[in-house]
């Protein structure tokens, strides 16, 4: 069940009804809208009782949820979740969210010059993983905190808000520390301890869709973050396993607006992992843009053929930069924007 409040409640009203449903035994998740606030409510194993809370002041009226998703769904938020950043940088706004970057940290080198590239092209947002999840225990499993401490020094060059994946609860502590959003990869969608712990962490989830994940288990596994209270989570289609044998996944762009109905979370699309051949990933994305996505996560290498991970689908900086050319004419016919290029100037460095 769901508690609307007014839109002319107070604060203070709102943290009575919160106080109430948790002496009732369950847990209030106070969710503010564009015109009210909303209060989900977890922890129930049967129907509440709406009586007790429907006679406090504030309170406009309690409503029965009938979707499995409580907290994602579009009945507790009509309006689009934004996640803010900080610095200008928001992801689920009219401005899309860009994040590039290599596959996984090699090195202090490797990651600047990508860093340096992707940020004047326009990204405003750097991704690479620091531990990667491999299907062979002989793969490159990269460079741990080393990577993060990498990654640090990119944002603090550069400017630019970091990926970076979390595998385990433990490289979960130490990724926390380092990034501004913490990635959860698509073999990871359904570690249901590892939600929990990024649930309680203070920095925004980007959640993968796992690789034969129907829409209703991607959302109930963002519902296993925001029942945590992180509310801050943005889904990622990246592809799922299909009979296709000319691309590595079959990138399903269905998803965006089946998303976008039912739930109120940002979702980007990935076209890298999602194709996992470089030059497809330039059609996808203007195809993901068009579909009404909240942004991309493209994978970028200054010497694929050297990569130690995902060389194939990476483009080069320059295909980099001609996709964000091409997808800022479709984001505007969309009513989107995308960053606009950025010299490289003392002024953008933040350290
Ligand atoms: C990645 O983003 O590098 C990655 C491993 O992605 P996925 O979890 O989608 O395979
Ligand atoms: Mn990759």
């Amino acid at each position: 069940m769901l508690v609307m409040m007014k839109a002319s409640a107070t604060q203070e009203e709102i943290r009575a009804v919160c106080r109430k449903i948790e002496d009732l035994g369950y847990r209030a998740h106070p969710i503010p809208g564009a015109q009210r606030t909303a209060i989900g409510i977890t922890g129930n194993a049967g129907p509440v009782d709406a009586n007790p809370l429907e006679a406090l002041p504030g309170v406009a009226e309690c409503i029965p949820v009938s979707k499995p998703y409580k907290l994602a769904g579009r009945e507790l938020k009509e309006d689009d979740t934004v996640i803010d950043l900080g610095d200008g940088v928001r992801i689920g706004g009219p401005e899309l969210a860009i994040i590039a970057g290599p596959c996984a940290v090699e090195s202090r080198e490797q990651a600047l010059a990508i860093g340096a590239a992707v940020r004047t092209a326009g990204a405003r947002l750097f991704r690479g993983g620091a531990y990667k999840p491999r299907t062979s225990p002989y793969a490159f499993q990269g460079l741990g905190e080393a990577g993060l401490k990498i990654l640090a020094e990119v944002r603090s060059e550069f400017g630019l808000k970091i990926v970076t994946e979390a595998i385990d609860n433990e490289s979960l502590e130490l990724v926390e520390h380092y990034a501004d959003v913490i990635q959860i990869g698509a073999r990871n969608m359904q570690n249901f301890s590892l939600l929990k712990r990024a649930g309680r962490s203070s920095k925004p989830v980007l959640l993968k869709r796992g690789l034969s994940a129907t829409l209703d288990e991607f959302l109930m596994a963002a519902e296993y973050i925001l029942a945590e209270g992180n509310y801050s989570v943005i889904l990622c289609e990246r592809g799922v396993r299909t009979f296709a044998n000319h691309t590595r996944n079959t990138l399903d762009l269905s998803v965006v607006p089946a998303v976008k109905r039912l739930s109120h979370l940002p979702i980007l699309v990935d076209p890298s992992h999602g194709t996992g051949r470089r030059e497809k990933v330039l059609p996808l994305s203007r195809a993901a843009v068009a579909v009404g996505a909240d942004g991309l996560l493209i994978e970028v290498h200054h010497q694929p053929d050297q990569a130690l991970s995902d060389g194939y689908q990476s483009i080069l900086p320059v295909q980099f930069e001609e996709l964000l050319g091409e997808i800022r004419q479709i984001a505007s016919v969309v009513r989107r924007s995308v960053p606009a290029p950025e010299p490289l100037r003392p002024a953008v460095r933040t350290a």
